[in-house]
């Protein structure tokens, strides 16, 4: 019966990995879709915000009371997989609590710690639920919330209601087992973990041993299943972020927030034409290599991996948005829906490379115009605030900037105002339609 148990686990285990290995690989490839950037210079300050934005969540606490409750959820996620490296030995080896006896009181202590920070999570778990389907907090009901976001936040914080009460029923059992001497866990009297020792005679004290003793597997189980379960439903939800915020810290651009990145062969040009003693003949011919084949993005072909990766890592939490100046004043732009569009399209793309033998072909869409309308991203004010408000340093700033340098310099598709100042600089090398020795005329005028 034992060899039998311990079978199923190890097929589950490798069925459960293995599948995570194929999507993750997935997530990789997708990302690599994307242009290659640069974003390994000063790694120590890499390492830093990595350390302090994404293990130490420094910017969740500008809003201290979800941040909290995230961190609850976050220490108690990070310490209960010690107890899966048991888990997983029992599962394989047919032990039961392998490391009770090594480790003594220090075992007492690490279940203990993880009782108490289950607590934290679960408390924390069932207010985030009233918050987001009873207290209707607004930035996470707005219309892009509706559907399959919504399902998907509520269905990750019901696993983990339904993880901490596996962890109790486990735990809970076996303390009133071992209270008998019938434990698997060879001995008598109580394992002293904090909350189990009082909680698991309360709740399962009048059952019988065989009821016990099954509650004792539905629990171990339960817990062993939702952690794989879990595991394979990040593929398909934003909670994604547990694993990509860091990688997505590291690679964050460290630039001052308004330094944007300019193209080498443009500003050229630009600086050229600026200079009244250049000989335009004299200029070295542009380097084939310098000149982009498209200049901004149309899909997500042409954003960089950051900003891709950027798309995997979005938590949809819309504290961007909900600091957005266009947002607020009730234009269409919202930073939060233009990361999970790209992701949208990103997974297309995906999806159409997967069904065509490793080749993408052209289905006749793009990120632009079928995902995110020229509305959305002359919208922006370009303020930087999605970019400061965002707890794992994501810009929905840049792919919007990337847009609309498609618009402006493929399609010269820009509004008419920004057309009209452009050909003024051009013409006038100012902004205004008046020749250079009008330019103060205006202060004639009374
Ligand atoms: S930069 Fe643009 S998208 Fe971001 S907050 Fe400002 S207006 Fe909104
Ligand atoms: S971009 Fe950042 S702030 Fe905006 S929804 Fe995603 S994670 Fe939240």
């Amino acid at each position: 019966m034992q060899i039998i148990s311990s079978i199923i686990f190890v097929i589950l285990a490798v069925a459960g990995f293995g599948i995570f290995a194929v999507n993750a690989r997935k997530i990789y490839r997708n990302i690599m879709l994307g242009q290659s950037v640069n974003r390994t210079d000063r790694p120590a300050d890499r390492w830093k915000n990595v350390l302090l934005i994404a293990f130490g969540q420094k910017k969740m606490f500008a809003r201290p009371v979800p941040a909290l409750l995230h961190l609850a959820i976050y220490v108690a996620f990070m310490i209960t997989q010690i107890e899966l490296i048991e888990i997983f030995i029992d599962g394989i080896f047919g032990t039961h609590r392998i490391f009770k006896e090594p480790l003594g009181g220090f075992y007492t202590f690490m279940i203990s710690l993880i009782e108490i920070l289950s607590v934290g999570a679960l408390t924390a778990t069932i207010i985030f639920l009233y918050r987001r389907n009873l207290l209707k907090l607004p930035r996470l009901n707005m219309k892009e919330m509706l559907g399959w976001p919504k399902k998907d936040a509520n269905l990750i914080l019901i696993m983990e209601i339904i993880l901490v009460l596996c962890i109790f029923t486990m735990n809970g059992t076996d303390e009133v087992l071992y209270n008998m001497g019938k434990s698997h866990f060879e001995g008598q009297g109580s394992f002293g973990f904090t909350v189990s020792q009082h909680l698991g005679p309360a709740v399962f004290g009048s059952l019988s041993e065989g009821t016990l003793h099954i509650l004792e597997r539905v629990g171990w189980w339960g817990h062993f299943m939702m952690v794989l379960a879990f595991l394979n439903y990040l593929y398909f939800s934003k909670h994604l972020h547990i694993l990509l915020a860091f990688p997505n810290t590291y690679f964050a651009n460290l630039n001052p927030e308004g330094q944007f990145d300019n193209l080498e062969s443009v500003t050229n040009e630009v600086k050229l034409m600026m200079d009244p003693n250049a000989d335009p003949f004299a200029a070295p011919a542009p380097d084939e290599n310098s000149v982009p084949a498209k200049f901004g993005a149309s899909d997500v072909m042409d954003l960089n991996r950051v900003q891709l990766l950027n798309a995997y890592t979005c938590t949809e939490c819309g504290r961007c948005t909900s600091s957005c100046p266009a947002n607020i004043t009730g234009k269409k732009l919202s930073p939060r829906l233009i990361m999970m569009k790209t992701r949208d399209r990103l997974e297309e793309v995906g999806k159409n490379i997967d069904a065509n033998k490793g080749t993408f072909v052209d289905d006749g869409k793009s990120l632009l115009n079928d995902y995110i309308t020229p509305e959305e991203l002359w919208a922006c004010t370009t303020c930087n605030a999605c970019v400061e408000e965002c707890p794992v340093q994501i810009s929905p700033l840049s792919i919007i900037m990337d847009m609309r340098r498609f618009l402006v310099m493929e399609q010269s598709a820009a509004p008419v105002e920004l057309n009209n100042m452009m050909t003024n600089i051009e013409n006038n090398a100012a902004p205004w339609p008046y020749n250079q020795m009008d330019r103060l005329n205006w202060k004639d005028e009374n």
